[in-house]
């Protein structure tokens, strides 16, 4: 007996997607939406919004996870509605290879505590309301910058195709495993002056990013584009989590060859 765990989209879409592929599987399956525990794989149905927030709600789990799109882009989902062998094929185990993405973590200090929080593709850091946020960058024990402006995207590789991109960050190879530091909206001025560009990280690197002391921000935190409920914050260290995923792909599957066809 196979463990199936479905994670389905609040949609109509991805819900009837979900009842006719699933219908196609007949004996030998369980199918859970309750437990992910021993789980053979994880089916997603929905868009990278439904894989994101629905693998963060389940705590990451270890099974390979294959993603149904029936969204918009579908980053991470290689399978469309109509792809219904490749579907019976890949939910049996067989027929596909996994690409493993390591997960961003944030240790979050503030004024009620400390809490440590995951995200796939980026965290946002920035100002709550519209005012300028003044940030200190170190890098391990090194202050690097003083910055001024909106905030900041920290990207894995995952997320370097996602809002970092968007800000002008660098499409990041997966193999290269690494951390991207995206300022938004830099202030460079004859008074205020900040880093223009991204910046990359080795895997081994932490980044802490606190309000300046002279500051009266309202700093939000993202994970995912979800608000992490913190308090207020004084500050936050970015490295990369021990914690990994690992995501079905086809067997031809060439990132480049993704990012020339979701983006171009
Ligand atoms: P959303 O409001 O639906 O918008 C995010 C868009 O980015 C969607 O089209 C989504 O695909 C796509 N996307 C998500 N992860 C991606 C990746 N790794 N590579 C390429 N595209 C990706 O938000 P969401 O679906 O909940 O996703 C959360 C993510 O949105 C955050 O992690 C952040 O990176 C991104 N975001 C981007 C901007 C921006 O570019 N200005 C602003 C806010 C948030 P689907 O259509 O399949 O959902
Ligand atoms: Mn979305």
């Amino acid at each position: 007996m196979r463990k199936l765990f479905t994670i389905i989209n609040d949609s109509v879409l991805a819900r009837s997607t979900a009842d006719s592929m699933l219908e196609l599987l007949g004996d030998g399956y369980e199918i859970s939406a309750d437990d992910p525990a021993g789980a053979d794989m994880v089916l997603v149905f929905g868009g990278d919004g439904a894989f994101l927030h629905g693998l963060w709600s389940w705590g990451f789990p270890e099974a390979p996870i294959l993603g149904i799109n029936t969204g918009h882009l579908g980053f991470f989902q290689e399978l469309l509605p109509e792809d219904t062998d490749l579907f019976k094929q890949y939910c049996s185990g067989e027929g596909f290879t996994l690409q493993t993405y390591r997960l961003l973590k944030a240790h979050v200090i503030s004024d009620t505590g400390e809490l440590t929080e995951l995200a796939i593709n980026d965290f946002t850091i920035r100002d709550r309301g519209a005012k300028v946020a003044r940030l200190s960058v170190t890098i391990e024990d090194k202050l690097v910058e003083r910055f001024f402006g909106d905030g900041f995207i920290v990207a894995s590789c995952a997320g370097s195709t996602a809002y970092s991109y968007s800000l002008g960050g660098c499409i990041v190879d997966p193999r290269v495993e690494s951390i991207q530091l995206t300022p938004m909206a830099p202030i460079n001025s004859k008074a205020l002056r900040s880093f223009t560009s991204s910046m990359m990280f080795p895997p081994t690197s932490s980044i802490t990013i606190e309000p300046m002391e002279d500051s009266s921000l309202d700093l939000g935190l993202y994970a995912d584009g979800l608000e992490v409920k913190a308090g207020e914050i004084k500050s936050v260290k970015f490295s990369l989590s021990e914690k990994r995923i690992h995501v079905v792909r086809n067997k031809d599957y060439d990132f480049w060859g993704k990012v020339e066809s979701k983006f171009l």
